[in-house]
């Protein structure tokens, strides 16, 4: 089957696809079959320039609509999204290898609550009354500006949305650029916005690499940036963006921890080491990658665990049956390859996976490290693959203190029976999402956001307003003025 996706063209900007084949052409590879399902070129600076002119025109008179009006449009653009799901579904894997069984119910879907969440709130963004005696006091919440969003290429729907969900609803315009491997997803986001009642050019996509993401963030009309993508992007962007001190939301990588006392649930807490390991081929930034495990629970659940992955089907990602995906592209695959490679030399055991399925396209299979010790480079880095590292623990303390020991804190998780342990466990981890019992939900009524060099602001729920909204004070003199002098 010759699979096909060729946008209408590269670019989406002030309400309509734009071409301008002077950039340089990006191939989209299906990760499947590894074949070119399309070509986009990256923007030119002509290009750039009718982005953010349009983003600045459009966002002027959309900061003027009532949030309720805007609010309708977003809500509009969820239920626009659910009614194409399968579509977009089936658009959001072939740019990302991600099984359709994941897609329908993770993608789509929650870019459209991202829509229809702050849809709602648009209409209550206020601000605040101050009694002040006989004097009083304002705050009006007013928009930013320009903003920009930076997309990595795990979740393209879900990342455009949960950036320009909340940046709409404050009465901001977006100019978003997509991964370079995966950019179909933003473009069908921007053709639905038009479709609900946006006003051309409030929401825009250009495609490029790095270079095109970092003259947005550097350009003087944009006031915000909003990145989600690894550490030493991030540490680039903020850098750049703090020159002009624009503001930030950055999302970034992490090395999260996971851990399972001996009073778990077993079948649970496996359950929540796969969908922290092994959902989107373990391409997830939250996931919890060092597993550990109490010593005395340890030896079942490797066990139950090996069981549980023969009912791991790799396949055909369009197949509703296929529940592993291949890894998004060649270059990550070749950097998880290293790290499984690294993990054998430096001493872990290998007790799954570490295969590799024939090609055509980038295929690995879920693999599992026992034994790994704090000092391994598998333990330290993130690998950003299906690849699970189970370390052994005794102590609460001691887990703590290496659950701790790394720059990231993105996210973290517990299992056990024992509620006061769980609660006075997380509180004293450094991380920014927290689990119970559970791992890597992302509702869009929770704050979604990392800690250390995970990140700086927060996505979703109302935490969300705050990174996208700034507020003016004013003072209400109700008396005469006394002036020394
Ligand atoms: P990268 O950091 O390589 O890229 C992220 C985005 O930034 C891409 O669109 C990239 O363009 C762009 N970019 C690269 N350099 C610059 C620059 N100097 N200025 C502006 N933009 C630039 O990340 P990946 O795409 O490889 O994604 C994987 C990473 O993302 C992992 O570390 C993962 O943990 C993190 N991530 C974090 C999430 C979170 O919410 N915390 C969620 C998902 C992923 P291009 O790649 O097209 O060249």
């Amino acid at each position: 089957m010759t699979v096909t996706a060729q946008p209408k063209a590269s670019h989406f900007i002030n309400g309509s696809y734009i071409e301008d084949k002077a950039g340089t052409p990006i191939p989209v590879i299906y990760p499947a079959t590894g074949a070119q399902i399309a070509t986009v070129h990256a923007a030119t600076p002509a290009i750039i320039e009718q982005a953010l002119q349009g983003a600045r025109a459009a966002q002027a008179a959309w900061a003027k609509c009532s949030g309720t009006e805007r609010g309708r449009v977003l809500r509009r653009a969820a239920d626009i999204i659910r009614a194409h799901n399968r579509q977009m579904s089936e658009l959001e894997t072939l740019d990302t290898g991600k099984p359709l069984q994941e897609t329908l119910v993770a993608d789509a879907s929650s870019a459209a609550d991202a829509l229809e969440y702050f849809g709602g709130l648009a209409g209550s963004l206020t601000g605040d009354h101050i009694p002040l005696g006989q004097d009083w006091a304002y705050t009006i919440r007013e928009p930013l500006g320009v903003c920009v969003g930076i997309g990595a290429w795990n979740y393209p729907t879900q990342i455009a949305c949960w950036k320009a969900a909340p940046a709409l609803a404050c009465g901001n315009s977006m100019v978003f650029k997509p991964s370079e491997t995966t950019p179909l997803c933003a473009l069908r986001v921007a053709e639905i916005l038009i479709e609900a009642g946006a006003p051309a050019g409030l929401f825009n996509v250009v495609q490029g690499a790095g270079d095109v993401g970092a003259q947005l963030v550097t350009d003087p009309r944009v006031a915000k940036v909003s990145l989600t993508g690894s550490v030493p992007t991030g540490r680039k962007v903020y850098a750049a963006a703090a020159a002009e001190m624009k503001h930030v939301t950055m999302e970034l990588g992490g090395k999260s921890p996971l851990i399972v006392f001996e009073d778990a649930d077993l079948e649970d807490a496996i359950g929540g080491a796969i969908l922290g390991n092994f959902y989107s081929s373990g391409q997830v930034c939250s996931n919890g990658t060092r597993v550990f495990v109490h010593k005395r629970l340890k030896e079942a659940f490797l066990g139950r665990l090996a069981e549980r992955l023969k009912d791991v089907r790799i396949g055909d990602p369009l197949d509703e049956t296929t529940n592993f995906g291949p890894m998004t592209s060649a270059a990550q695959l070749d950097i998880v390859k290293g790290y499984i490679a690294t993990g054998q030399r430096e001493g872990a055991r290998l007790v799954a996976g570490g295969r590799y399925p024939e090609g055509p396209g980038f295929w690995i299979e879920p693999t599992v490290f026992a034994d790994v010790t704090d000092d391994m480079t598998i333990a330290r880095e993130e690998i950003f693959g299906a690849v699970m590292c189970v370390l052994d623990f005794e102590e609460e303390d001691d887990v703590i203190a290496r659950a701790n020991a790394t720059q990231y804190g993105l996210s973290a998780g517990v299992f056990t029976r024992d509620l006061s342990r769980a609660h006075r466990v997380i509180a004293r981890l450094e991380a920014g999402t927290c689990f119970i019992n559970s791992y890597n939900d992302a509702p869009v009524e929770m704050p979604f956001g990392g800690v250390k060099m995970s990140g700086v602001g927060r996505e979703n729920a109302t935490a969300a307003i705050q990174h996208y909204s700034q507020l003016k004070s004013v003072y209400v003199r109700m008396g005469r003025v006394e002036a020394p002098f």
